[in-house]
């Protein structure tokens, strides 16, 4: 027989008693928007461990992110085998390297931070999502002895964040920067409050099972939306009549099609 699960009751009423503080998963994301200039501090999970790496799966059909089975968990994952085999492929066919690199899983860092704005006060928790050259750079910093304290709440510094676009390039630079002049984050009573907000980062990413990961793949694979499988699957440019475009579609389809069975071990 089963039993309501008190916690969640709890976080339940907490949430009516408090509708402001209750927030939905998405609002915890931080938007960053370009050529604006943020500040943010850092803020202490449970574990004590601020810098969370995850493995992701981006440009996979309609979904918008997973966290790679393999990678994260070590569990199955159909999607990176099929990536692999167009990326062991990709001699023979030099337009499947791309696609390789577009479906292998993205290593992405988060951060619990809290937002400095205008007024000065200090907005979050929220959870910062970012790539691996800000992770290196948090690194550097904290190996650094001149640098090394830079997270702590009483004598640390704000980490300076702006986006901007650069020429033609589609994903926009992120600048990091930490603030020279060291500063107090809050009363160690406000600190405990904000640390006690902060989600938990294993459950901010869309975790699928492996099963569920092969279904994504074949959904995929199958496309949807027809049009776009030329460019999925890098047919040739240079064939302009319908007729071969047609014929190097099916090639491209029949080269998946073998790589599924090779996947399932048909
Ligand atoms: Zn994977």
């Amino acid at each position: 027989m089963r039993e309501l699960n008190v916690k969640s009751m709890q976080q339940k009423i907490s949430d009516l008693e408090n509708p402001k503080k209750s927030k939905s998963k998405d609002g915890i994301w931080l938007k960053i928007e370009n050529d604006i200039k943020y500040q943010l501090r850092i803020l202490i999970p449970e574990d004590g461990d601020p810098w969370r790496e995850f493995h992701v799966h981006y440009n996979v059909g309609k979904n918008f992110g997973f966290l790679c089975p393999k990678a994260n968990f070590d569990e199955p994952c159909a999607v990176c085998d099929f990536a692999w085999s167009l990326w062991n492929d990709r001699k023979d066919h030099p337009e499947n390297e791309k696609i390789a690199k577009q479906l292998l899983p993205t290593k992405r860092f988060i951060t619990p931070v809290m937002v400095l704005q205008e007024d000065g006060s200090w907005e979050g928790p929220k959870v910062w999502n970012y790539g691996n050259n800000i992770y290196q750079y948090f690194m550097r910093k904290y190996t650094d002895p001149d640098w090394t304290d830079f997270w702590r709440y009483d004598s640390g510094r704000n980490i300076k964040v702006l986006c901007y676009k650069e020429g033609d390039k589609y994903y926009p630079t992120t600048d990091v920067d930490l603030a020279p002049k060291e500063s107090k984050l809050g009363t160690s009573k406000q600190i405990e409050a904000w640390e006690k907000e902060i989600p938990n980062l294993d459950e901010l990413f869309n975790r699928k099972t492996s099963a569920e990961v092969k279904l994504i793949l074949e959904e995929y694979l199958a496309g949807e939306d027809g049009a776009a499988d030329e460019d999925k699957y890098g047919s040739n440019k240079s064939t302009s009549s319908a007729s071969s475009r047609q014929e190097s579609q099916e090639s491209e389809l029949s080269r998946v099609e073998q790589s599924i069975r090779e996947l399932i071990g048909d």
